[in-house]
């Protein structure tokens, strides 16, 4: 059952009359948004998880889903996501996300990409969109014509890539699940096998290389595979044996869902630190960790890089990175905190996280006090 969105609004729609947006009463959610354009196509889902600490941020993911359950599904757990990164990351924002089911490869038109952002525009600033799996930086300066809503342009006043402070963000994480499990930052000799080397992995391992750590790589690219392998002097193994690869550390950096009741009892790693998003596929797999003796550092958490640096675009005083990469650094410190917080309860160190996470949302704790400035180059 859905209904219509504030009739008023879509008045203001004149370039898109046929634009529509519905809601989708959603239990936990405070407003998910099915928006169509049936003559350019367009179908998509707004999922705004929590503002309480601020407006809702997240990438725009566009993907040729199967259906359009999919789709809000995986709207739905992104935007819950990014709630939590958001709410232990500190930025005064909130959790959401959205969802275009096209190929972009081939679908991805300027006017299906103005529409998306017509409906963004519409929601008044509530939902502010991004970059994200198949919509690049150019596309969200097109997106950018329709609204202001939206950060990480390609222009001078943005914040650029966010692959390198997010995989430094990562390299704290690891430099943390080396100190709880060695008593030692220093990673030098330490056993780090890395699954993806896109974006944030080859930032990694860079980091890492530096830090004199022993490497472990995989990759389905085995082109990129085999030049990094040359590049940092690095073992390889086949990505079906990446998980089961006997290493102190494992570092997830491709796809979500990969940590789960049929390959935790396949691991012969000490500690998981990684980037990618949603790494265990339902929550309960985190106590599984635990029961395994296996440190996991909270993929929402340590993989805040990103995150803490599209958001520095949106302060008053404008985008610095080393203001960005000096709260990067944080994310070795809130780590160990919610170690610490897991071991007192006995508790996985996922749902420490998320407790961190809803207490922080419930009483307010980092809720915006200033507001957002959009430092936009005209459309
Ligand atoms: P990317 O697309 O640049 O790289 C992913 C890499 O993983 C590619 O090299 C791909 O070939 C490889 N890969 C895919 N399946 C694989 C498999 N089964 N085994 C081994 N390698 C495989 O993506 P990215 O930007 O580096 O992001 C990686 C992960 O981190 C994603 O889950 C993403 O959602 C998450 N993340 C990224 C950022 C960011 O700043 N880019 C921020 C937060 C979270």
């Amino acid at each position: 059952m859905s209904q219509l969105l504030e009739p008023k609004s879509l008045k203001k729609s004149k370039k898109y009359p046929l634009l529509k947006l519905e809601i989708i009463p959603t239990v936990g959610y405070e407003q998910v948004i099915k928006v169509t354009e049936p003559q350019i196509g367009l179908h998509a889902y707004i999922a705004i998880h929590n503002t309480k600490l601020g407006p809702a941020l997240g990438g725009t993911r566009i993907f040729p889903y199967a259906n359009p359950t999919a789709a809000i599904e995986d709207a739905l757990r992104l935007s819950k996501g990014m709630t939590y990164k958001s709410a232990i990351a500190g930025v005064g924002l909130g959790g959401g996300k959205s969802v275009i089911i096209a190929d972009p490869k081939k679908d991805k038109t300027p006017d299906l990409l103005m529409a998306f952002g017509e409906a963004v525009e519409l929601l008044g600033g509530q939902y502010i969109c991004a970059e994200d799996v198949g919509c690049s930086t150019e596309d969200v300066k097109t997106i950018r014509q329709a609204t202001k809503y939206v950060v990480g342009l390609p222009h001078a006043k943005s914040s650029g890539d966010p692959g390198f402070f997010t995989a430094w963000g990562v390299f704290r994480g690891i430099q943390s699940v080396s100190k709880k499990l060695f008593g030692k930052d220093d990673l030098t000799g330490v056993k780090v096998a890395v699954q993806g080397l896109g974006n944030v992995g080859h930032n990694l391992i860079n980091y890492l290389f530096w830090a004199g750590a022993e490497l472990i790589l995989s990759d389905i690219d085995s082109v990129a595979l085999q030049k990094f392998a040359k590049k940092y002097g690095a073992k390889t193994v086949a990505p079906d044996q990446i998980l089961s690869t006997e290493c102190d550390i494992l570092a997830p950096c491709a796809m979500g869902g990969i940590l789960n009741e049929k390959t935790i009892p396949q691991l012969r790693c000490k500690g998981i630190a990684g980037g990618a998003n949603n790494q265990l596929l339902r929550d309960a797999d985190g106590e599984m960790l635990r029961i395994r003796g296996i440190l996991y550092a909270p993929d929402f958490v340590i993989n805040a890089g990103g995150l803490l640096n599209v958001a520095a675009e949106l302060e008053e005083e404008g985008y610095c990175p080393v203001r960005s990469r000096n709260q990067c650094h944080q994310i070795y410190d809130t780590l160990l905190s919610i170690y610490e917080i897991a071991d007192k309860n006995k508790e996985s160190t996922n749902k420490a996280a998320i407790s961190l996470g809803d207490y922080r949302t419930q009483f307010g704790v980092g809720k915006r006090a200033r507001p957002l400035v959009f430092h936009h180059t005209p459309a």
